[in-house]
């Protein structure tokens, strides 16, 4: 019930002040977000990579309205490429692009978001790793699978993002497992109304396992993307059944969330990506994390309320 209710707050201007004006919600933030610049985020992709992690650098942003600022975005991202390519992870180390934060919403903003993306995808692939869409709400799905497709078609590698609470969700499914795309297949971390998607969280995991299903039936390479334990068995158990190998697949969680079990299913053999996102711009992110976990919202409160 609080989820939803901390994702309508989050658009509010006064809340948005009040926290990013805040110095005491920094630690908090701390927990999700890996650091505010490159300089300060490339240790901890140093680390994860000797503990066998891989990760998916983000560089936090979204929702631009002003051209400028999605120049300002590509150019973040084409200075990670940069800072990357010397570490010579490869793609253990790529990259997730949300395509708001290059203009998406601007008019005209499909062509240039696809633009940006386009010069960040070809750094990418420069340095032997590539890129995977973010989503984001459901009015820019169409927009987003559509450059997802334009860029795959000279850059096959590029990652798509599907979520299950969405009703449309199976049948994007069969499109790109057919298709052989990398699918990172996630719950949803927006607010959305009853017309496009489940709002019963069982229903929405019901949805997960049967998206899965699809993807690990087809020719994709799957992104299993969450933290829930039973999906995670559900998951590994369908690996075994359909026969992938270790490079057949992945799982992914988030930076600052259930730590230890990234390094069990590394430990275990699984290739195990962990979103590392990073920046100033973290209000958006900070508040989906909260909306995801109410208990994150008490344990923020009571950093506050002791400091
Ligand atoms: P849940 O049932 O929500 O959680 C299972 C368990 O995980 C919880 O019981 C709890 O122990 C733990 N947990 C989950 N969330 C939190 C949290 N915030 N804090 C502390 N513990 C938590 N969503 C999008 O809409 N678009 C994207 O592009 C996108 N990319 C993602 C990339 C990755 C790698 C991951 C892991 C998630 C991404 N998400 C994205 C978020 C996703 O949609 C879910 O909101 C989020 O993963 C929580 O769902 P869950 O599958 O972990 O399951």
């Amino acid at each position: 019930m609080l989820g939803p209710v901390i994702l309508a707050a989050s658009r509010s201007d006064r809340t948005r002040r009040f926290l990013t004006a805040t110095p005491m919600t920094r630690p908090v933030v701390g927990r999700f977000v890996a650091g505010e610049t490159v300089g300060a985020t490339l240790p901890v992709v140093k680390d994860m990579a000797d503990r066998g992690l891989d990760v998916s650098l983000d560089v936090l942003g979204e929702g631009v309205t002003d051209p400028a600022d999605a120049v300002r975005a590509r150019d973040a991202y084409l200075r990670l490429v940069d800072a990357l390519g010397p570490l010579g992870l490869g793609d253990r180390a790529e990259m997730s692009v949300k395509l708001s934060a290059f203009g998406q919403a601007l008019p005209g903003g499909h062509d240039l978001a696809l633009r940006h993306a386009t010069e960040v995808v070809e750094a990418a692939e420069g340095i032997g790793t590539t890129v995977t869409l973010d989503m984001e709400d459901h009015t820019t799905a169409d927009s987003t699978l559509a450059v997802h497709s334009e860029l795959r078609s000279r850059f096959p590698r590029t990652g798509a993002v599907l979520q299950s609470y969405l009703f449309r969700t199976e049948d994007d499914c069969r499109e790109l497992a057919r298709a052989g795309s990398r699918v990172r297949l996630v719950k949803g971390a927006y607010k959305e109304p009853a017309s496009v998607a489940h709002q019963d969280k069982a229903e929405v995991d019901r949805a997960y396992v049967r998206c899965l299903k699809i993807l690990m039936a087809g020719d994709c390479y799957p992104m299993v993307a969450t933290h829930d334990p039973r999906i995670v068995a559900i998951a590994q158990d369908l690996v075994r059944r359909t026969g992938r190998g270790r490079d057949g697949y992945e799982f992914q969680m988030l930076y600052g969330i259930r730590s230890a079990e990234h390094a069990r299913l590394a430990a275990q053999g699984h290739r195990m990506r962990v979103y590392l996102a990073f920046g100033t711009d973290w209000y958006g992110y900070f508040m989906r994390r909260l909306a995801e976990r109410p208990a994150n919202l008490g344990f923020f409160l009571r950093s506050l309320a002791t400091r």
